[in-house]
């Protein structure tokens, strides 16, 4: 994938190809960002760009060379994962041991460590040499989600570049046009996606996503009729997932600052729900803003709790028939209004 194909991050792209135009791209590189922006996409682009021969400043992404790098076989090029949890000196010496040998066919050997922050401190130093006089065909280059989990040995040797989340527009536009998601659909994964675009393609086609979401809006439902057991239920349903039960808690808290939102601003433009706006509409009606707030202040701690390893159901089934109570004084009382 060459670089115009790379959706957001200008800046990176910018500095990189400022660095090809003038014909001094550095030996060693720090792409930092959190997951799922394009580090690694674009660190695969750079090695097209320094290598393809179609197209200057840029790989064309078609021919034999621009192919090969993308799909990992090309002998010039290398990606370094983690090794289980860490990246051991053995592999950073066999790095060294193949940074010093010519090149195959290609101008540049290129380097890609990922996740380049779980380099064992034996491993750091064992690279250190190289880092700052690599052979001059030879870029390095490290992928991290936290420079300041470097020595700044290391660091200092390395150009930063900082890779941003995306903001929620773009990664809409990209769910709406790419994989045909209705505007609403793509507005909710935009949302939990949190700036990753790797993250918004999987969400998008996560069934569990759907399941889970489906399952908030008719918990709020319930949870305002006279549906007693229902907490202990949901409490028992998310019991033996975790991250399960975290999504549904991110959600069900989204959930309640779309009411919050909508009572306080009695307008619809800034919710993220939008294809639930009629439920919105019903559930705000019976709801104070200071009830809203103690719903969403319970979720917030429910969530630290399961976080910190609470057990799942107890934590859910209490939050819920908390919820519940101040949902169903609501309804009670707007009723006895009428
Ligand atoms: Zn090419």
């Amino acid at each position: 994938m060459p670089f115009k194909d790379i959706i957001g991050q200008e800046h990176a792209l910018k500095s990189l190809q400022n660095a090809l135009i003038k014909q001094r791209p550095s030996h060693a590189y720090m792409f930092v960002g959190p997951d799922g922006v394009g580090k690694q996409k674009t660190a695969v682009a750079f090695a097209q760009a320094l290598n393809c021969k179609k197209t200057v400043y840029d790989g064309c992404g078609i021919c034999n060379t621009c192919l090969r790098i993308e799909k990992g076989i090309h002998p010039d090029v290398f990606i370094i994962s983690p090794d289980g949890a860490s990246i051991k000196i053995k592999q950073i010496r066999e790095l060294i041991r193949d940074i010093n040998l010519k090149p195959y066919e290609a101008d540049k050997r290129v380097f890609i460590i990922r996740e380049a922050h779980k380099m064992t401190d034996e491993a750091s130093n064992c690279l250190l040499k190289t880092l700052e006089d690599p052979p001059l065909y030879g870029v390095i280059i490290l992928l991290t989600t936290n420079q300041h989990l470097f020595l700044p040995t290391v660091t200092s040797r390395a150009q930063v570049i900082k890779f941003k989340p995306l903001p929620r527009k773009i990664v809409e536009d990209y769910l709406i046009s790419n994989l045909k998601k209705t505007s609403e659909e793509a507005r909710i994964i935009s949302v939990f996606s949190k700036g990753s675009l790797e993250m918004a393609v999987k969400l998008a086609h996560s069934e569990e996503f759907k399941e889970i979401r489906e399952e908030v809006i008719k918990t709020a439902n319930q949870l305002r009729k006279t549906m007693e057991d229902y907490p202990f239920f949901l409490g028992e349903k998310f019991q033996q997932n975790r991250e399960k039960a975290l999504i549904f808690l991110d959600m069900f808290l989204l959930w309640f600052r779309d009411l919050m939102v909508f009572k306080a601003a009695n307008t619809e433009t800034l919710n993220i729900n939008i294809d639930k706006l009629e439920e919105i509409r019903t559930q705000t009606e019976t709801l104070q803003l200071r009830e809203l707030l103690k719903i969403i202040d319970d979720i917030k701690k429910t969530k630290k709790a399961v976080e910190s390893n609470a057990n799942i159901s107890l934590a859910l089934t209490q939050m819920l028939l908390k919820t519940q109570e101040v949902l169903k004084k609501g309804v009670h009382s707007s009723r006895s209004e009428i």
